[in-house]
């Protein structure tokens, strides 16, 4: 089917539809913040039925972006960022965790959120090296032409570009190629960052996978696609995969040991770093 004869319910603007949830605000919703209405708790209450700890996937996710943070500042050298799909600023945000190590370096966000663009610039006003814009995030052009993030990030330097949290809201499958036009526009020495909602393909992991998908994408949000591994390694296609690979998003470089199992939720999300050759 192409892309152009099918209408995907997480085009509309958001912010337009006061039916619909943002996607956004679900997250802050998960990760127990208090930027969200009704409409966007409705959304994690429909897939809690199948999924009691559903939650988790925003914990395993955010957790997985602050330490792939900490190690991109402390081990490779790399001091720009380019986070798309920021999110509703949190407790350690990008910017935070990276330039405590490297006050220099440059974060630009993007997201397309109002409520989003709302509180990142009230938190980025006072910080020069911290910029926000407003752009889709799926239409790589709209990014890699956007003059200013080519202003405030040197694309003739190694940077550093995450897609944490974000893939899975985007419907089509073509998200390896939508990828792919990011990687080519990288330069050598580059970094990519991406977390994923997980469908492992085994039991009882799979079939929980799917019918969290089910009940996301029949959601007052419509978008939260569980792809395979297969699926989630093409997005990083040409890139080598810094150990230990394409794992869950806990398992990649956990802070510490762990003494409790992963629950079945946790298994259904992944994360891993590349580099660009
Ligand atoms: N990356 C952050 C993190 O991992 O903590 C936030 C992840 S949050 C689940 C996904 C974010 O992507 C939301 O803030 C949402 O507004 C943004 N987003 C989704 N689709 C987008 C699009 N097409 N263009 C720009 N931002 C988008």
């Amino acid at each position: 089917m192409s892309r152009s004869t099918v209408s995907y319910p997480n085009e509309i603007p958001v912010g337009v539809d006061p039916t619909r949830a943002s996607i956004a605000r679900v997250y802050d919703a998960a990760l127990n913040g208090k930027d969200n209405y009704k409409i966007d708790r409705e959304v994690l209450a429909q897939v809690r039925t199948v999924a009691p700890q559903v939650n988790d996937l925003a914990w395993a996710n955010r957790d997985f972006l602050i330490r792939a943070c900490r190690f991109l500042v402390t081990q490779t050298g790399v001091d720009q960022f380019l986070d798309l799909g920021s999110g509703l600023p949190t407790a350690e945000n990008t910017h935070q965790v990276v330039q405590r190590v490297i006050p220099e370096a440059k974060v630009m966000y993007v997201d397309n959120d109002p409520v989003v663009l709302a509180h990142g610039r009230a938190l980025l006003e006072e910080n020069e090296y911290t910029q926000l814009v407003s752009a889709d995030i799926f239409r790589p052009r709209e990014i890699l032409e956007h003059p200013e993030i080519r202003d405030f990030l040197d694309f003739e330097r190694p940077l550093a570009l995450f897609q944490v949290g974000t893939l899975h809201h985007y419907l089509p499958d073509d998200a390896g190629e939508l990828m792919k036009s990011y990687l080519d526009a990288l330069p050598s020495g580059s970094f990519v960052a991406i977390a994923h909602f997980f469908d492992p393909e085994t039991e009882p992991h799979g079939q929980l996978a799917r019918k969290m998908e089910e009940k996301f994408l029949h959601s007052p949000m419509g978008s939260g696609r569980f792809r395979t591994r297969a699926q989630i390694l093409a997005m990083f296609a040409g890139l080598e995969l810094v150990e230990p690979g394409l794992v869950l998003c806990d398992d990649w470089w956990p802070d510490g040991p762990r003494y409790t199992e992963l629950n079945l939720v946790r298994q259904c999300i992944v994360g891993a770093v590349g580099r660009k050759p």
